[in-house]
Formats: structure tokens, sequence, C-alpha cells
């Protein structure tokens, strides 16, 4: 049984025109083995699960074969890292077999994650360690079940090889699934060239693939239109990470999708304290990706891409400046409304207002200064409006100071002054309050057992609870629990 052979693979991409990637196969590995297949996912794509669990199936995912419908390719850009240009980056490791249609007419991405050297991998090896694929897998489907647009995990594989590092650790290869891989570090890498001509292609390809509707529907000149979808999509993923607690950590202008999925799991984190200005990856010595900050770093990102869609944007360089301004002058209310709005869901209001925004501005600085779980804080607070037999969370899980006590009672009131039943507020609460987040300090327990005992069952067991966040049962509340001081991570790395 060949694997696609049900759904075909495409290559659109690869039809645009060959200076946007290579050709490339994947390296084979030695001895690989299966960790997990995503059944939810499978469906969602159309792809038949018996083919994706066959013995084929397993040499696909870990490059040792190709579909007799692909044509594997790594795909060019460039990218501001950390605020610094390289003008020549591209898929290091990650090869792109092809594309399929899903149940939703939508077209995605199938791409292996290190399946091996290409052009572009610099003095990398093409490969990725156990651990970061275990992390990929587990926090992506997270954040899809989260309800926050995300790259997926399609499925994982060991290698049988060792990839070096610091020390040798087993390999392994991530299929990674995504609306697209185009990044504003590809517009970018043409820009900086003054190609002009495949910018356009570029552009009018991205148009085509995932703004459509949009675009045709907006008034302003298709380039401009396109700015202001991938302007937006951007600044509400922002909001929606922050509204999480989440930490993307690396948000390099390669690493920011223009069809605004989060992309790149490399030393992303969840908060467990919350600290607006936290920081976890290892190599973000100033703090340039701090929590806090992801929403002005989301701006300079888009203005990026602005940059090389000017000269699309209008004849005259003044006027298409203007356009510019304009589109990317709306990045911080949009985000600020996204945020407001989602605050105000998580303390049971339907929508956001002056009164409302300042609780949720009182309730963060409340938690700042005593330092409380981000998740728990919140998923304790709707316990107020709880029926007593389904208090699971406050002074069990959490435990909020007293100083906490005045906002409660301002909260409620506003609650009762805006005619909010209790029930409701509280149905709410718990759509939009997770009990269970990827927590860092389980994550690595789970790749601990992984690597060192080849035991997967932290890592299935997590897979499995975290599929459904908003839900709660005393059987997990090991999930649920913030890490005691000691068992605090502190520091995240680069998926390299
Ligand atoms: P990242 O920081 O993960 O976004 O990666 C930045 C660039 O480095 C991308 O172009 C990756 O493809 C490349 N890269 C990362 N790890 C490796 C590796 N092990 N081998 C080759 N290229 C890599
Ligand atoms: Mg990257």
């Amino acid at each position: 049984m060949a694997v696609f052979d049900s759904s075909p693979l495409q290559s659109s991409y690869r039809q645009i025109g060959e200076q946007f990637y290579t050709d490339q196969l994947p390296t084979p590995v030695g001895k690989p083995a299966l960790i997990r297949v995503n059944p939810a996912l499978a469906e969602q794509l159309n792809l038949s699960l018996s083919e994706l669990q066959s013995p084929e199936a397993l040499q696909v995912f870990a490059g040792n074969s190709v579909p007799p419908t692909s044509t594997p390719i790594a795909t060019v850009y460039a990218a501001h890292q950390f605020g610094g240009w390289n003008p020549q980056l591209g898929d290091g490791r990650a090869i792109l077999l092809g594309e399929v249609i899903g149940k939703d007419q939508q077209r995605y991405d199938i791409q292996l994650k290190g399946a091996g050297q290409t052009p572009y991998s610099r003095r990398g090896d093409g490969r990725s360690a156990l651990g970061p694929v275990l992390r990929e897998y587990i926090v992506s489907e997270a954040m899809a079940a989260l309800g926050v647009p995300t790259t997926r995990a399609l499925a994982a594989v060991t290698t049988g090889d060792r990839v070096v590092r610091e020390s040798y650790l087993p390999g392994a290869i991530l299929t990674r699934v995504a609306s697209s891989h185009i990044r504003i570090g590809t517009f970018q890498f043409f820009s900086a060239q003054g190609d002009v001509d495949s910018v356009k292609t570029l552009a009018d390809y991205v148009i085509e693939r995932h703004y459509k509707a949009a675009v045709e529907a907006s008034d302003e000149d298709s380039y401009s239109a396109l700015l202001t979808c991938v302007m937006q999509a951007q600044a509400r993923l922002i909001a929606r990470w922050m509204a999480i607690g989440f930490i993307h950590g690396v948000m390099n202008t390669d690493n920011m999708l223009v069809c605004g999925e989060t992309v790149d799991y490399g030393p992303c984190a969840f908060m467990d304290a919350y600290n607006p200005n936290k920081v976890f990856s290892s190599i973000d010595s100033h703090g340039r990706y701090a929590y806090a900050k992801q929403a002005e770093i989301g701006h300079w990102n888009i203005s990026w891409l602005a940059q090389a869609l000017l000269p699309l944007m209008d004849a005259s360089q003044e006027v298409a400046i203007k356009k510019a301004e304009k589109i990317l002058n709306a990045f911080s209310p949009v985000f600020t409304q996204t945020y407001q709005q989602l605050l105000a869901e998580k303390m049971g209001f339907a929508s956001a207002g002056a009164e409302v925004n300042q609780l949720s501005v009182d309730l963060l600085q409340l938690m700042a200064a005593e330092a409380t779980d981000f998740t728990l804080t919140f998923r304790g607070l709707s316990d107020y409006l709880a029926p007593e037999a389904e208090r699971y969370f406050l002074n069990k899980l959490v435990s909020l100071p007293e100083t906490f006590q005045a906002w409660v009672a301002r909260w409620q009131a506003e609650l009762a002054r805006q005619n909010v039943a209790p029930q409701t507020a509280h149905q709410l609460m718990l759509k939009t309050n997770p009990s269970y987040i990827p927590r860092n300090h389980i994550i690595a327990a789970a790749i601990e057992q992984a690597t060192g005992e080849e035991d997967f069952s932290l890592f299935h067991q997590m897979v499995d609870v975290l599929a459904k966040p908003f839900e709660y049962s005393e059987e997990n509340a090991s999930f649920a629990i913030a890490p005691k001081p000691e068992e605090e991570v502190l520091h995240t790395f680069c998926g390299t």
C-alpha cells in the first residue's frame, strides 16, 4: 500500500518558478521506527489512516522513500534574525514533499523536518534530535486544540541514527503540516535583490492560496489588501498567544508565516508564573522576544513585508509608502482589540469595554506582583462561579493571595452590573481558560524519558491530555499543576 495513493501530492509551489526552491531528495536513515501518527489530522487532510500507519508510510516519514506523486523541494528564504539581516537562508533541514487538499478544500504543505542536508544547510547537519521533535509535536498539537492557528504534526519517527549536539542524541523526523510555509523572509529574499517580478509572482500565489476572497472584496489594490490581510492575521495571532501565556521565543522574520499560523517551536514556552518580561530562550539575551514585546516585534516584522510589497502597491513610491504606513498603523489597534476581547472572555464577559479592560489590567498587575500561575489563576477564578462540587482549582491547585479579594469583589460586581448570569459567565470561562497547557517541566520529563529510556508513555499521555485542554478530570491533575520552584524550567533552547 503506497502512501498518498488515495490523496496524490501536488506541487503548486514548485510550479511558480525555479528561483523559489531547489529539488532535493531526503537523505535515507538507518533504522526508522514510528513514534506516533495523528489520526484526527489525517482525517482533516482526507488522508487514509491505514495508509499512514503502513510500513511503507514509515519509510516515507523517515525520508527513505518518496511517494510516486512527490517531487521534493527545499525552499529558499532570507530573514532578519534577532534584528540582523541574513540575505540567504532556506530549508536547511526541511524538505517539502508536496501539498494535499484537505476536507475544507484548502491546500496544505506536507513537509519532513530533519530529513537531511539541503543546499541551505550552511554548516548544519540537516537533522533533528528527538527532543525538539517531541516538543514540537506536543506544543503544536496543543496550540491547535487551544484554538490557535498553527502548523500541525502529522507524524513523528525516530531515525535509528545518532545526531551530534552537545552530546550524541537519537535522531528523529517530524512530518509537519502547514497551510503553507511561505514566510515574511521568503518575500525579503527576492525584495533584497530588487527582483520585483519574483515578489509579484509570490504575492499573487499567496493571494490565490490564502486570501483570495478578502482581496477580491477589498477596496484597496491587491497588494495593499494582501498586506492588510497578513497584518491582521499576525496581530490576531499574537493576541491569541498572549491570552494563553505563550512565548514564541524566536520571532525572526523567517519564522513568521504569511498564512498567519504559528511556526517554529524551538525555544517557545508557556509561562508558569505571570511575568510580562518573561524570556525563556537561552540565546535571547536582550529579551528582544519577551512575552510582552511580541506585538511590537510582530509590527516590526510586518514592516519588512510592507517594504517588499511597496513596488507593487503603487507606481509612485511616495503613494505606496503612504498606503503602507496606513496599514502598518492599524496593527496596534487590531492587536489591542483582539487581546482585550480575549481577556474579557477569560473573565466571563461577552465583550470588552472600558470597565472590563480596567479589570483585566488590574488583574494582570496583581498576578505580576504576586507571581501567580497564569493558567491556574484564570481557571481558578472561574471556580467563584462554579457549583460547589465543580470547584477543582481554587485552594486545590492554586491559591490567590489576600490582595486579590478586592479585585474579585469588583469583578463580580461588574458581572452583576452587566446582568451576566454567573452560569453564563462560568460557561464562557470554561471555554476560554484551559486547564492544561504544555508545561515546560512535563515536556522536559517526557523528552528525558524518551531519550534516555526509549519510553514514550509520558509523551503519548501528554499529547492525549492536551487534545482536550479545556476539560478537566482529577485523574489528570498532574498535567495541570504548576511546577514547584525546583521543577521550574528556566531556559529553553533552539531546536537545532
Ligand atoms: P531556526 O532558528 O530554527 O528558525 O533556523 C534558522 C535556519 O537554520 C533555517 O534556515 C534552518 O533551516 C536552519 N537550520 C536549523 N537547524 C539546522 C540543522 N540542524 N541543519 C541545517 N540547517 C539548520
Ligand atoms: Mg525557523
